[in-house]
């Protein structure tokens, strides 16, 4: 941790904190308290305890860049459920969309009217054909290492170190410090070793990507095209131009995950920066936060699939979802392409990002507080390291600790909502000025109690 403040000091500030948010939220902790007879852990949904505080804020509503919880109290949310709410909560064109399609069906194993419409809207955007619709992101990704094994005939994938893809097995590893694959701290009944499946290297690290390609196994190179999942981490200048002429010199497929990365621009990462991928996968916002996933393929990628795909046995070939595709998701996807991530949209959410960034860069320098700030488009990170961190390992030397503890709970207690696993701020198309200058304020202020 890079501060002035001692250990001592952030202690007492979190106590200080700790207790104001138990006096703040009363009705959450009676509501936590009886969530904890019948679900585990009190939440529906574990990693929901990673929030700070003792219990987390149950929510009675969220409305644009807005959440108010049961104790009435409003945030400037910019988590937005880690990624999933950058369109802002309930955005009209999608919720009109939606209750449109309620009530002429939700699901039905068959495409709706809306599919042509869809498949067109994710052509023009992220610039490749050949879309197909998942329950999720982490979906998306499963089925794409499947049909790169399927068409390459390899065995093996490889990640970045410190990768996030979702719940996808052999993506949860990560890099020894002797250069061996072991499954990441925490990762919860690996089905099988990773060091089986899976090869990882550091983002920025092109020996050890050229080396690990060598070996010829690698069916599929899956990646962000920034870390986003361990604080942001950027590539260098070159990094992805080099990645694709290594991946197609070993006979390596591309993958470029963009679910979070979506944040660069209407086309992602991919067409703000113009790579050329084998296949993008996302989920997450593109359906206004009904959940829904996606993945695309090339012309070349397409055929090999079409060509290598037993049609009979699609329902039990290891790719599917009852309700992958259904009526609903392409409802809230077309309207949430067409009418809510729009030009417009993205130009004010990355107007403001940049306005956060400057605000926090300035109280940075004014508090001397060695820190640093990372954005990707309307996506900003503050990392507690006086450089950014260069790759994973580095990122996850500066994360977590009780100043990680302090700043959420702080923020929390200050009305600002922060993604519970790294100082993350999205931008949505509803955020005001008003609520980036609210965090700025809120952040010169614990800056300066920490400099104190
Ligand atoms: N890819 C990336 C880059 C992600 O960050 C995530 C989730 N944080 C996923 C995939 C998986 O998304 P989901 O949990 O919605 O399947």
């Amino acid at each position: 941790m890079a501060t002035t403040a001692t250990d001592a000091r952030v202690e007492e500030l979190l106590e200080r904190e700790r207790e104001r948010f138990e006096e703040l939220h009363p009705r959450s902790r009676e509501i936590h308290e009886q969530a904890a007879e019948d679900l585990l852990s009190g939440v529906p949904m574990n990693w929901m305890t990673r929030w700070p505080g003792r219990f987390p804020i149950y929510v009675q509503k969220a409305q644009g860049a807005t959440i108010t919880d049961v104790d009435g109290i409003d945030y400037a949310d910019l988590c937005l459920g880690d990624t999933g709410a950058m369109c802002g909560h309930a955005p009209g064109p999608t919720v009109a969309a939606i209750e449109r399609q309620l009530r002429r069906g939700i699901t039905t194993m068959l495409p709706s009217e809306d599919a042509a419409a869809v498949g067109g809207l994710m052509a023009e955007r992220f610039g490749m054909r050949h879309w197909q619709f998942t329950v999720s992101a982490t979906d998306a990704n499963r089925f794409l290492i499947r049909l790169c094994r399927q068409i390459t005939g390899r065995p093996k994938i490889l990640v970045h170190n410190h990768c996030y893809h979702g719940t996808v097995d052999e993506t949860v590893a990560t890099l020894t410090a002797d250069g061996s694959v072991e499954p990441r701290w925490g990762s919860i009944g690996p089905p099988v070793d990773p060091e089986l499946t899976t090869r990882v290297v550091e983002i920025n690290d092109l020996e050890a990507l050229e080396r690990e390609l060598a070996a010829g196994d690698v069916a599929c190179v899956l990646i962000e095209p920034a870390l986003t999942n361990i604080g942001i981490v950027l590539p260098d200048p070159g990094y992805h131009e080099e990645v694709r002429r290594l991946t197609r010199e070993h006979g390596t497929l591309l993958i470029i995950d963009e679910t979070h990365t979506l944040s660069c621009g209407p086309g992602g990462y991919t067409a703000a920066h113009g790579l050329e991928p084998d296949a993008m996968s996302m989920g997450k916002p593109i359906a206004g936060g009904i959940p829904t996933g996606a993945y695309g393929l090339s012309d070349e990628v397409a055929e090999k699939v079409l060509a290598s795909t037993f049609w009979e046995a699609a329902d039990v070939g290891g790719i599917g979802g009852t309700l992958a595709g259904n009526a609903l998701q392409l409802a809230a996807v077309r309207a949430t392409l067409g009418e809510v991530l729009t030009v417009d949209a993205y130009e004010r959410m990355i107007g403001l990002a940049e306005r956060y960034e400057a605000g926090v860069n300035a109280a940075i320098g004014e508090h001397g507080l060695g820190w640093s700030a990372v954005r990707l488009g309307c996506r900003v990170e503050y990392m507690f390291s006086p450089e950014p961190p260069h790759d994973g390992a580095e990122a996850n030397a500066v994360i977590g600790g009780p100043i990680d503890e302090l700043m959420h709970l702080y923020m929390l207690n200050e009305g600002i909502l922060f993604t519970p696993f790294h100082m993350m701020a999205l931008i949505c198309p509803s955020t005001t000025a008003d609520q980036v200058d609210a965090h700025t304020a809120a952040f010169g202020r614990i800056a300066s109690e920490l400099a104190g």
